[in-house]
């Protein structure tokens, strides 16, 4: 290939060498067996593949709901939509393009034909398929013999080079018949058969050209597997070598301080408080370091579950520090935590940045001589010059971003080189799948039960044409006593057309809830944090009856008082902004409410999310359906949103299975020999060493 498709190859889809076209696989296959006629396309159909002949295509403007509804012919570069009628001989159907206009324009001509495949819809009665990907036909019909054909990832550069589905095709088949003789194989003998998985060449073959569905089945689930086993295998390799490896701190008996707390509570701990404890002072007994990850929603009470763990370090002659990631949380906690410190005797401190010089000497040296038996402070902690007598354990609240690198820093703060227990505690549902990836060096704890006698967040969607009766809600509710918040979008704080839209919803909620007889407060990203400060503690006080802000307000603030949360363009968002959003409200001991408030562009797909959203309250249900929803799907292929690794086949939403089944096994394989020293998985030791599974950006985690 010539040196310009092979840097575009290199740019678009990052292949260097024939090694790395080979692991660019087909997201999907074409089946000749399998043609839908028009007749029987519904549009309740997931995707169908129909073979039509183009009878017209038709150039619009931006008005005009359909091509038979108006909105006429118009020149190729004022165009704004391309509909184009096909039909096979069965029916007609629309087939409907908003981008890529002047392309398919020019190559869908009358008369000729084509694969379409994609998802019917039904659009004003008339069935169409919005942007369907599109092939040249099968000749002569349905190809009994079945023969699959792959479709690969592709981008607009990479076709407007001339390196279609066709080209792309041709290219594995040369690499194949020029190197797959000498492709290694990546997994060691006794790993392919006791997981019963095809070779390497078969699988890179049949991946690429099926000798039928069966062998294609096989190779995918090899292929798969071997990617999710590295990645495990990797995440799974720290673990053994940091924590399993690492002697731990005896944190063994349950003695005078914990029972002081426990006796002295003012609630029954929830079932799962309860599990969740046990399971935290297993590991903390075990003779070796903890290394746990407690997920748990908003309001589950993760503090309690901190708190009486740090008190089982304590009695065991150790001392704890709990982190928190603002100075504003961090003083919250200092007040919670010292109360329920009160009857057991413990010293208890606050070490944040704006602690004095004497402060913070007289915490060094408590902290020095073991005086101080808890420390509350920022992360910032860690980086602190500060020594403890004897940490023996770590809690790190709301950050599941705190990644390996960071909680190895706290290593060195132990007694005696003996690293202290570290807990991670999060309310940011992450799906078990994905947890396990990100934190497959941890172990998962869950709070999956909230304190008894909480109310659900009543949730409703309302389109923006019936905002009066949102206002009128308002009322009643400020009338109450009751206060609001109201949320913008603001995904980019640059975006000027975002803040246009947040600044015209402040002025007509000024103009709805007019001076004296409401206050109205606004808070965003482009204020001095002066200016933000004050706007937000008038709220907090009560000084204000609404805020209106961008999604600045996600974390940290409560205001038990505040009922209402009014989401506008509610379906910009994503589901879990959606949820820690309305995670706002609900604290208080009153019914309160959520309103989604969408507009007309809303697709069916936004629809679908504010509809769950509606009918659940449940943080970890909402992320599994986020996932679901959105990891599959995205761009011809190319892409998993949001993840920090890149995987080529495996789909964390959908083989979940699987990856628990690689997880054990290389769990298996590890326990074995925890370093890959032995000479039979000398493969396994050099596939992690070229760092392809090691997660490198855990900001991308959200
Ligand atoms: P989060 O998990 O969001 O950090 P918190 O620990 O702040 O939750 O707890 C939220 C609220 O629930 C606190 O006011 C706490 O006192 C209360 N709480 C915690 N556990 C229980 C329980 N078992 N029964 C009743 N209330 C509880
Ligand atoms: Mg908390």
């Amino acid at each position: 290939m010539g040196p310009k498709r092979a840097s575009l190859l290199t740019s678009e889809l990052g292949v260097e060498t024939v090694g790395d076209l080979l692991r660019v696989y087909p997201f999907r296959y074409i089946d000749r067996t399998s043609i839908t006629p028009i007749r029987n396309v519904r549009s309740d159909l997931a995707y169908v593949q129909i073979q039509a002949t183009v009878v017209s295509s038709t150039l619009l403007g931006p008005g005009g709901s359909n091509h038979m509804a108006g909105g006429g012919p118009i020149e190729l570069r004022a165009a704004k939509r391309l509909s184009v009628i096909v039909d096979d001989g069965t029916g007609q159907m629309e087939m409907v393009f908003f981008k890529g206009i002047k392309w398919n324009y020019e190559r869908l001509k009358p008369g000729s034909a084509f694969l379409f495949f994609g998802k019917p819809s039904d659009f004003n009665g008339r069935l169409n398929m919005v942007h369907p990907e599109i092939d040249n036909p099968v000749i002569g019909g349905p190809d009994a013999k079945g023969t699959l054909t792959g479709v690969y990832p592709s981008t607009e550069k990479l076709k407007n080079a001339g390196i279609t589905g066709k080209v792309m095709c041709k290219l594995q088949a040369t690499a194949l018949s020029a190197c797959l003789p000498e492709v290694k194989e990546t997994l060691p003998d006794y790993v392919l058969k006791e997981n019963s998985l095809v070779p390497l060449t078969y699988a890179l073959r049949n991946i690429h050209f099926p000798t039928d569905s069966y062998a294609l089945q096989k190779s995918v689930r090899r292929l798969k597997f071997e990617e999710l086993f590295f990645l495990q295998l990797s995440l799974l390799k720290q673990k053994y070598i940091q924590s399993r490896g690492s002697i731990g701190l005896p944190i063994v008996k349950v003695g005078a301080a914990f029972n002081a707390c426990f006796n002295a509570l003012p609630y029954e701990l929830t079932g799962a408080q309860k599990r969740v404890i046990r399971e935290i002072h297993g590991d903390m007994k075990s003779g070796h370091q903890m290394n746990r990850l407690l997920q748990g929603d908003v309001g589950s009470g993760k503090t309690m579950v901190a708190v009486l763990s740090a008190l089982l370090a304590v009695d065991n002659g150790y001392q704890a520090c709990i982190m928190a990631p603002t100075e504003v949380l961090a003083q919250q906690h200092y007040v919670n935590i010292s109360k329920y410190l009160a009857p057991t005797g413990v010293r208890c401190a606050l070490l944040t940045g704006s602690s004095t010089q004497k402060e913070r000497r007289e915490i060094h040296a408590g902290l020095e001589d073991g005086s101080i038996g808890i420390i509350v402070g920022t992360h910032a902690l860690i980086e602190d010059n500060v020594q403890f007598h004897a940490l023996g354990l770590a809690v790190i609240d709301e950050q599941h971003r705190f990644g390996v690198d960071q909680r190895a820093k706290l290593w060195s703060k132990g007694p005696d080189n003996i690293p202290p227990h570290v807990l991670v505690m999060t309310a940011t549902p992450i799906p078990r799948t994905l947890a396990m990836t990100l934190y497959g060096d941890l172990d998962v704890s869950v709070i999956d039960e909230l304190p008894p006698g909480r109310k659900p967040v009543k949730t409703a969607m309302i389109s923006d044409a019936k905002k009066p009766a949102v206002y009128k809600f308002m009322r009643e509710q400020i009338a109450k006593g009751r206060q609001v918040f109201v949320v913008y979008p603001l995904i980019f704080e640059s975006e000027k057309m975002d803040l246009n839209n947040l600044e015209m919803g402040y002025e007509e909620i000024l103009k709805r809830f007019p001076d004296p007889d409401y206050k109205v407060a606004i808070v965003h990203g482009q204020q001095t944090s002066e200016v933000k400060n004050f706007n937000m503690s008038a709220f907090v006080a009560g000084r204000a009856n609404i805020l209106v802000s961008t999604t600045v307000i996600e974390v940290g603030v409560d205001v038990p008082n505040a009922s209402v949360m009014v989401i506008e363009s509610a379906q910009r968002f994503g589901l879990s902004q959606l949820h820690q959003l309305r995670g706002r409200v609900g604290r208080g001991a009153d019914e309160s409410y959520c309103v989604l408030v969408h507009d007309f562009k809303t697709s069916a797909e936004a629809k679908k999310r504010l509809e769950l959203m509606c009918s659940t309250n449940d943080g970890f249900e909402i992320a599994e359906e986020d996932m679901k929803m959105r990891g599959p799907g995205d761009l011809e292929g190319t892409q998993q949103s949001g993840l920090p690794i890149k995987l080529s086949i495996a789909s964390l939403a959908k083989d979940g299975l699987m990856l628990n089944e690689a997880r054990a096994y290389a769990d298996k394989v590890l326990s074995a020999d925890p370093k890959l020293e032995l000479p039979v998985n000398k493969l396994l030791a050099d596939g992690l060493r070229e760092g392809k599974y090691d997660i490198k950006d855990y900001s991308k985690i959200s």
